[in-house]
């Protein structure tokens, strides 16, 4: 049960972190119990532990994505498929509901074995992000801690409104639906206030108001009556407006900020999700492969512009910004999580070190479980990575890890299979 990681080089996951080597690791169970210099550690104390030997390889927090729709592959494919019939078919009978169970476990393994030790779902099916988090937690299938969220509240018309989001009519029955997805005791409560980039209807406006403030409020103060904290998909200056006055603690994507907006998220002390990687697709992929249409790119230009300006912003700000993928959207597979960290540096202009740094511990304050992971910390879930070379100077050791290891289980060399079409784009645009 007990474990000591030899020979590897820390970064622990805090602001500051700075390569620390001749340290050991020793783990009992899921808990970090010990990190001490090699001296300082006897023979007894190792007595009863498996050596792990990191031969000089670099451990640090397991990755935290904060932005997840587990039921997606993140596949591109020319046609848009519809969500909504593709949800309906998985609940038709026992044999596709089953079937949706076991794709939503294949992708949360695929996000473990990319080095994601912890998930927050913000949409997903009715409760399979809760019953993937019940049978992650119970040891019957291997997978990242889920924050799950299950079905998202939306309005008919609205992002993702009746395959991952309900569609609420009124403010009331908005609070209603949230009451609604308590009963299955999620972590956090979504709701889809503005479109997106393929629901614009014209050139200039991605990201349009669909959710009424008051179904904003009425839903907001249902869900932290209920102690949930709520995250809010907007792609829209106006959006941001009306889901901080809402009273929303996270925005997801966001927007080009002004002030007022700035001065919202303080007065709320609201976060940023950024989620740049699969806004790339309509703004940096060739059209002849993304067969986008002149309203896709100039809109995707829009929302991509606006989440790297909102992240900016807020940095500066000193509103805390947290980092997600979106992944099951198409161009983020859930195994990508590393690249949006690539696209904080390339994007943001911030340096490696402070792009872990968010990914890390940021995210788990942000997600309010920093007392538990985040960082390599004596107490703390052992959620570790370790990467072959020094990912503060080249990021893209992170692509193929060395090990993964979650609440104390170590995975060796862990394999995924991946997309070679997104795989080879991705490696061209995001140079840095
Ligand atoms: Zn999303």
């Amino acid at each position: 049960m007990r474990k000591a990681y030899l020979n590897g080089i820390i970064l622990d996951g805090t602001e500051n972190m700075e390569p620390k080597a001749g340290m050991v690791i020793i783990t009992d169970c899921d808990r970090i119990v010990r990190i001490a210099p090699k001296d300082e550690i006897d023979a007894y104390e190792l007595r009863d532990c498996e050596i792990v030997n990191l031969g000089g390889g670099y451990i640090m927090p397991g990755l935290i994505n904060m932005h997840v729709h587990i039921p997606g592959s993140g596949k591109i494919s020319k046609e848009t498929s519809d969500t909504k019939k593709v949800v309906k078919l998985m609940m038709s009978n026992p044999i596709t509901r089953a079937y949706g169970h076991r794709m939503y476990n294949k992708f949360a393994l695929q996000a473990l074995l990319s080095g994601v030790t912890t998930e927050r779902s913000v949409g997903g099916i009715r409760s399979y992000d809760t019953a993937l988090r019940s049978r992650i937690e119970a040891g019957k299938v291997l997978g990242p801690r889920i924050l799950a969220s299950n079905m998202a509240v939306s309005v008919p018309g609205g992002h993702m409104a009746g395959s991952l989001a309900y569609e609420a009519t009124s403010p009331d029955e908005a609070a209603e639906y949230v009451r609604l997805i308590a009963k299955d005791s999620p972590d956090l409560i979504k709701l889809m206030i503005t479109g997106g980039v393929l629901d614009a209807e014209e050139i200039g406006s991605p990201g349009i108001v669909k959710m009424p403030q008051e179904y904003v409020n009425a839903a907001c103060d249902q869900a932290h009556k209920l102690g949930l904290p709520v995250a809010a998909h907007v792609e829209s200056l106006e959006g941001v407006k009306v889901a901080l006055r809402g009273g929303v603690d996270t925005i997801e994507h966001g927007a080009t900020l002004d002030e007022e907006a700035v001065e919202l998220f303080k007065i709320h002390g609201a976060s940023h999700i950024q989620t740049i990687l699969p806004t790339q697709y309509f703004s940096k992929v060739d059209r002849e492969f993304t067969a986008a249409s002149d309203k896709d790119v100039a809109n995707g230009d829009i929302v991509m512009e606006g989440v790297i300006n909102c992240a900016k912003t807020c940095l500066k700000e000193g509103i805390p910004v947290g980092l997600g993928t979106d992944a099951g959207c198409p161009f983020s597979p859930q195994y990508s999580f590393w690249r949006e960290l690539v696209c904080m540096v390339k994007y943001v202009g911030v340096t490696p070190k402070q792009a872990l740094y968010h990914a890390t511990l940021g995210n788990a304050r942000i997600a309010n479980i920093d007392e538990l992971t985040g960082s390599i910390e004596e107490g703390k879930c052992a959620d570790m990575i370790v990467t072959y070379d020094n990912p503060l100077e080249n990021m893209n050791t992170l692509g193929q890890l060395k090990m993964v290891i979650v609440r104390g289980d170590l995975i060796r060399d862990p394999k995924i299979k991946k997309f070679k079409d997104i795989e080879r784009i991705l490696d061209d645009i995001l140079v840095i």
